[in-house]
């Protein structure tokens, strides 16, 4: 197959069977993150890289196959709106199978209109955005001349208003560049004016083209969710669950987290639930010691309860 490959079991997705549109690496930015290493060449016209029904008839082979897949998704080497014609390709699949469709974009293209419309029949998009400043999406994206910040947003904005499906917004959490307090606060307004269904927190887990970017720790990952959900309701990665160490000292060290950032109540009580495996009863009554102290008031923030240190 050239075109398709998996199903891969993906967490937000489950059993994902991926369309790669595009040839390597054929891209509007440079990412510092990407995966598949740096964009040597910019790719801003859109083309029909491969014929579209050659495509068409490859995922339905593999949707035929193979049994259990839950989505059919476009991913793979580059910006995948790139592909002219990838709206008649969703179209195709929608005649001939159940099975729902997602796009996985950087998108820079959604300024135009005629890749927000080719968009319009999938079930999900799954469009970056990484900064809430021009100059920290120069620094992350590095995007090919012509591509700006205003453009990427504008055209964020215009799709949600078009578009019914699910917009699942992708932040690239890096350490030291966009998970301080001013970023992410000005990221959250940014989200709040695009309004996604919602906010999918990533890390670069993988090796990047460059070789300063960091995974962020586990306190700023827990930060992020709380600023983020300002605006959307956020999916975070596993990697940030919070740890709690051992059972001595467990009020200084929940107050010494808490004075850093807000403590999900989930998250905690997940956290001593790991502290006391099979005792629930022992969790709650720990839990309600500390509040007890009156150190903590809880929040309610994006449907998530916090506890928050009493100013
Ligand atoms: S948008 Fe995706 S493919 Fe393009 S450079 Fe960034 S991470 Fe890589």
């Amino acid at each position: 197959m050239k075109h398709v490959f998996g199903p891969i079991s993906s967490k937000r997705l489950g059993q994902s069977l991926g369309v790669d549109l595009l040839p390597s690496k054929s891209c509007t930015w440079n990412c510092i993150y990407c995966q598949l290493g740096r964009t040597k060449q910019f790719v801003s016209e859109r083309s029909e890289f491969y014929p579209k029904e050659e495509i068409v008839e490859e995922i339905l082979q593999a949707v035929e196959a193979q049994k259990g897949i839950d989505w059919i998704t476009f991913v793979g080497s580059g910006e995948t709106t790139l592909y002219k014609g990838i709206g008649w390709i969703v179209r195709e699949l929608k005649r001939s199978t159940a099975i729902p469709v997602a796009v996985i974009t950087n998108g820079s293209l959604l300024h135009l209109p005629e890749v927000r419309e080719e968009l319009l029949e999938t079930d999900a998009v799954l469009p970056s955005l990484n900064a809430g400043s021009e100059a920290l999406f120069d620094r992350i994206d590095r995007p090919a001349p012509g591509f700006t910040f205003q453009q990427h947003i504008e055209g964020l904005r215009r799709f949600r208003q078009e578009y019914s499906g699910k917009l699942w917004v992708e932040v690239m959490l890096i350490a030291g560049l966009n998970d301080t307090d001013e970023a992410l606060a000005d990221l959250a307004d940014v989200l709040a004016d695009i309004r996604p269904d919602t906010v999918h927190l990533v890390l670069p887990t993988r090796p990047a083209a460059e070789g300063s970017v960091s995974m962020p720790d586990g306190d700023r990952i827990r930060r992020a969710v709380f600023i983020l959900s300002k605006a959307a309701p956020v999916v975070h990665p596993a990697k940030g669950e919070m740890e709690l160490g051992s059972t001595e000292n467990l009020l200084e060290t929940v107050t010494r987290i808490a004075v850093r950032h807000p403590l999900q109540e989930r998250e905690l009580e997940a956290a001593l639930g790991k502290l006391f495996p099979g005792g629930q009863p022992r969790v709650q009554e720990e839990m309600a010691s500390m509040f007890s102290t009156g150190r903590f008031e809880k929040v309610c923030q994006g449907g998530e309860l916090y506890w928050v240190i009493k100013s």
